[in-house]
């Protein structure tokens, strides 16, 4: 075995379902007693339920978080959370949502409780990113790491089925790539293995049935140990692509990485053989890219970066941009091929 260095995050995860009848608990267990709950406009409702469960101990629902955390939304929620002396915010939403209680954490001593609705992984990431004049800088920061997670699988229920997969193989994107990360190790390669067979069993029960709480809860699970893993390796090409083409080219957040996926794992394949095996293994399947592609297909899934808004024009600058600074990957990472791969994953080819 090759030497490795592994460091966990700190975590408090309470999971199940019903588990959200734990949130006034916790929120004693930091010490918080004026909590601002924040949202998303198309979730405004479940957080106002929240906020009202909570009674006297909420002081405020801020429900303007929106993709990519723009600098003006982060500034307005931070001023809102100093207005009503706020001691804590509870995120009830997915990564934009998490993501706009990262940035007021990060400006402030505020705690996060989060309460993921999606399986994007944000929760479980020291990773922050705002957007500022069209572009997007993350960072690293352990004052955004949620103190507290509640994972109640019934929250997920009303995520469209087509969110929920495309959603789902976001999180399958961080466990793919952590196991070929250059800071991978053997209990990362454990949970990510893990995350991605929980989800690919049960995102076709969700398309089948998405009120079944047991495909909900399997996910939700596959979900945190994807989170977990993004939070633990460093990332490498897949990310990199998805963070361009969501950063500069504005496509939508899950199902560029649903897209993307197939055609980074045939462009890596022949360079990390123990992860191909180990995402073989976890899919059931004897080709991982090819895998990973007919299980999108099954999912009803869009197939082509063309279909959700990417310009042929633009896919050159877009392979410019994520080929101009070496990042680590298990294959060397070049303009050519790199632009091949995204040619490949415009128009939808099998990889
Ligand atoms: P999202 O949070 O933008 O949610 C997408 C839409 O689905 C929103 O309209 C939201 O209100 C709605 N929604 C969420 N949960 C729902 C539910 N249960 N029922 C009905 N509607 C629901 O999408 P996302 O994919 O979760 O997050 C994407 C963002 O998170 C991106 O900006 C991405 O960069 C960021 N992200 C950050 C990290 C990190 O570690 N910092 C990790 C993953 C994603």
């Amino acid at each position: 075995m090759r030497s490795f260095l592994y460091s966990g995050l700190p975590a408090r995860v309470v999971f199940g379902v019903g588990a959200l009848s734990k949130l006034p608990e916790e929120l004693d267990r930091l010490g918080a007693k004026h909590a601002l709950v924040l949202s998303t406009p198309e979730q405004a409702e479940s957080a106002r339920s929240v906020k009202a469960a909570l009674g006297a101990r909420a002081v405020g629902l801020y429900d303007k978080a929106a993709m990519h955390v723009p600098i003006e939304i982060a500034e307005d929620a931070r001023r809102t959370a100093r207005e009503l002396g706020a001691d804590c915010c509870v995120t009830v939403g997915g990564g934009s949502t998490t993501g706009l209680g990262k940035a007021i954490a990060l400006t402030s001593t505020l705690p996060i409780l989060a309460v993921p609705t999606t399986y994007a992984g944000s929760e479980m990431t020291t990773i922050y990113g705002i957007t500022e004049g069209g572009a997007k800088k993350t960072g690293r920061d352990v004052r955004v790491l949620p103190k507290a997670v509640i994972y109640d699988p019934r929250l997920t229920l009303s995520l469209p089925p087509g969110l929920s997969a495309a959603s789902g193989m976001n999180a399958i994107a961080h466990a793919v790539e952590a196991l070929y990360s250059h800071e991978g190790n053997p209990i990362v390669s454990l949970m990510a293995e893990e995350g991605i067979r929980a989800l690919a069993v049960a995102l076709p029960r969700i398309l089948e049935e998405s009120k079944n709480l047991d495909a909900r809860s399997d996910a939700l699970y596959g979900a945190w140990l994807c989170g977990i893993v993004l939070g633990s390796a460093g990332m490498a090409l897949h990310h990199k692509l998805c963070h361009v083409l969501g950063g500069s080219f504005n496509l939508p957040h899950a199902e560029t990485h649903s897209i993307v996926l197939p055609h980074a794992v045939r462009y890596n394949h022949a360079a990390a053989p123990e992860a191909m095996a180990r995402i073989e293994k976890a899919i059931q399947a004897s080709d991982a890219a090819a895998g990973i592609f007919d299980l999108e297909k099954r999912l009803g899934l869009p197939l082509r970066l063309a279909d959700i808004g990417m310009k042929e024009a633009d896919l050159e600058r877009a392979a410019r941009i994520a080929t101009e600074a070496p990042y680590p990957n298990p294959r060397k990472v070049e303009y050519a091929p790199v632009l091949e791969l995204l040619r490949n994953a415009y128009e939808g080819r099998k990889p």
